[in-house]
């Protein structure tokens, strides 16, 4: 988290500014009203806050994170304009699953298939590199040459966003069916969210995890 302006009193005045009332402090009674503002889905004095954070995260997860649209605002790292050093995620425990889509459950894959994939994994991104770094040494113009980075090549943005747009965000990408990978950022990021908004947070938890 780089900055923010976010909190349970934004969301107290936002709400009150309807009877031209303003408090300098929470009172007796606003976690209720926050309470109920969630779950009568009275979202947008949640909009009233503002969290922006830098995200260093593989390209894959980037691709699932930017399908979030409304109250969101995105800037990356742009591989036209920089040359980067390729940095890889390299996944620790491999997964294998079972079940349909939407109800997958997950295991770890046997070992030595898990090694052949970490030694895989290794082997392509270590080859990746090589030819990244020698196409842009023979000319070839950075957005060419990122063509040849996998999905798990890091990539940074800064990431900005509301409550509302955050707990949505949270309800969605911090669920047990999302994938492992962005769930452990979204965590990163709704304890930010608690940290700030506390009384909100709690009040997303009671409302069984949706985003007003
Ligand atoms: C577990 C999981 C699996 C997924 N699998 C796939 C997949 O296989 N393929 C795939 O393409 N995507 C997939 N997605 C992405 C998903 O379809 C959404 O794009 C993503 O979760 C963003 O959700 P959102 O549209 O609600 O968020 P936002 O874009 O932030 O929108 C927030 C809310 O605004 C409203 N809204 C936004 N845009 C519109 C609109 N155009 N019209 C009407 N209302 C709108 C809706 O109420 C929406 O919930 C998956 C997501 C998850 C969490």
């Amino acid at each position: 988290l780089v900055a923010s302006c976010a909190s349970d009193l934004d969301v107290v005045n936002a709400a009150r500014v309807s009877f031209n009332v303003q408090h300098e402090e929470m009172e007796k009674g606003d976690d209720k009203l926050i309470a109920y503002l969630l779950r009568e889905k009275h979202g947008t004095p949640f909009e009233h806050t503002y969290l922006r954070f830098r995200v260093k995260a593989p390209l894959f997860v980037f691709r699932e994170w930017h399908r979030h649209r409304v109250g969101h605002s995105y800037n990356e790292v742009s591989m036209r304009y920089t040359r980067i050093d390729p940095e890889f995620y390299e996944p620790e425990r491999i997964r294998t699953r079972i079940g349909k889509p939407g109800a997958y459950e997950h295991s770890d894959l046997d070992v030595a298939n898990a090694v052949r994939f970490r030694m895989d994994v290794k082997a392509t991104t270590a080859k990746a590199k090589v030819n990244y770094l020698h196409a842009l040494e023979s000319g070839v113009a950075p957005e060419m040459a990122r063509m040849l980075l996998p999905v798990n090549t890091y990539s940074e943005m800064i990431w900005s966003c509301n409550a509302r747009s955050l707990m949505h965000f949270c309800s969605l990408r911090n669920a047990p069916n999302a994938q492992f990978e962005i769930r452990e950022f979204a965590k990163v990021a709704e304890n930010f969210l608690e940290g700030c908004m506390p009384i909100t947070h709690k009040a997303f938890i009671t409302n069984d995890r949706q985003a007003p």
